[in-house]
């Protein structure tokens, strides 16, 4: 491994991809299920070592399709639809099989493309991973292959792993595929292909290196892959792609099996406020007292008791401009109520939230990871 490469082991939040192929035996369509005790135990040691992981886990079109006895090959959307509907839930109970074995408590999330594509539509998802973390789960997410039709559907769960890193603000992916890396050229065509160690910036040069599309289980290949890596370096997380179909890859990744790395400039905090700060048009204003803008610059939340007026019509996760009395701006947040909602609960407790509103809400009205502070002079 490359010394500068930020290894797995000093990442404190991970998402795993385990693609289809190292889950689902092709011939038998049966779960590998050695190989999913091996990554169990692999997770229940980085989770020992006080790591937060998310397992972005396919398998679910692959195992349900045996069940269905659909033929070989190709499959229409609905058949997939279809197949994903049985094979998720033998794929979910596989995993919290496993991990209850572990002492470890897997929890069911399925997204569709809209949950995570818009930055500022995924506060809920978001919000909802942090919780489950917080509680000590660990999050198996797929797609809602299901539900989603082909315009709303990612199809492949690299682009979705990279989306649920990136939403998660994880500092590591890791892509477990069934090559150990990005080659100068596909290496079953070409054998003289050489697997690179460390890529910094997906040049055009980096993007010709992938070939096709993947097999028959597994819709990937090293282009959504590098799809994969644009938007995780994006977001200040790094990437790396590593063989995962022996046991224990995670574990052998750690001890510096071949992979490689795909480091980015950033982190993914600095990444996602620098996103919050440039990239969106606030469409409101939330003026704060002085109590508010004191406890601002402790790196705390916006409560809505320090708020004294809401300005502009915005939804919830919009982006908003926080003022001080006096007009000064001290930064922008993603507000996590729309503005009439928002309009109602200023100035009051937390607690009075659900009795003003009738249904309960989030005790901040923007949270402190929502927030990029304005680096003013104080006084
Ligand atoms: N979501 C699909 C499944 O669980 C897999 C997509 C992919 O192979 O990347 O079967």
């Amino acid at each position: 491994m490359p010394p500068d490469a930020t290894s797995v082991r000093d990442a404190r939040r991970i998402v795993v991809k385990i693609g289809s192929a190292l889950l689902v035996d092709r011939a038998t369509g049966r779960l590998r299920s050695a190989w999913l005790n091996s990554i169990a135990d692999d997770v229940k040691a980085l989770v020992a070592e006080g790591r937060e992981v998310i397992l972005v886990s396919s398998g679910a079109i692959a195992l349900g399709r045996h069940v269905l006895r659909l033929p070989k090959g190709a499959l229409a959307l609905e058949q997939s639809q279809a197949a994903a509907a049985v094979g998720q839930i033998s794929l979910s109970s596989a995993y919290q099989e496993v991990f209850q074995a572990r002492g470890l408590t897997a929890a069911q999330v399925l997204l569709t493309l809209g949950d995570t594509e818009e930055r500022r539509r995924y506060l809920n998802a978001r919000r909802t991973m942090d919780t489950l973390i917080a509680c000590g789960a660990v999050p198996v997410v797929n797609e809602n292959d299901t539900v989603a039709t082909a315009e709303i559907r990612y199809g492949d769960n690299d682009r979705l792993s990279a989306r649920v890193a990136t939403m998660m603000s994880a500092d590591c992916l890791v892509l477990l595929s069934d090559i150990d890396g990005l080659y100068t050229a596909p290496p079953a065509k070409d054998p003289t292909a050489k697997r690179l160690d460390v890529v910094r910036e997906l040049t055009p040069e980096i993007l010709a290196m992938a070939g096709d599309a993947g097999t028959e289980l597994s819709k990937g290949g090293m282009v959504t892959k590098l799809e994969a890596a644009r938007i995780a370096l994006g977001a200040g997380t790094d990437m790396v792609i590593t063989e995962g179909a022996a046991q224990h890859p995670l574990r052998r990744l750690g001890e510096g099996a071949p992979c490689t790395w795909f480091l980015a400039t950033s982190d993914p905090v600095a990444a996602r406020k620098r996103w919050i700060a440039g990239n969106l048009e606030p469409r409101g204003i939330i003026v704060v007292d002085a109590g508010a803008e004191r406890a601002l610059g402790q790196g705390k939340s916006l409560l809505p008791a320090g708020v004294v007026r809401v300005e502009g019509a915005f939804d919830r996760g919009d982006a908003v401009t926080i003022r001080a009395l006096d007009g000064r701006d001290l930064g922008r947040g993603l507000i996590a109520y729309p503005n009439d909602e928002a309009t109602a609960i200023m100035g009051k407790k937390s607690g009075a939230i659900a009795t003003i509103l009738g249904h309960a809400g989030r005790a901040e009205l923007i949270h402190r990871d929502d927030m990029a502070l304005n680096r003013t002079e104080r006084t």
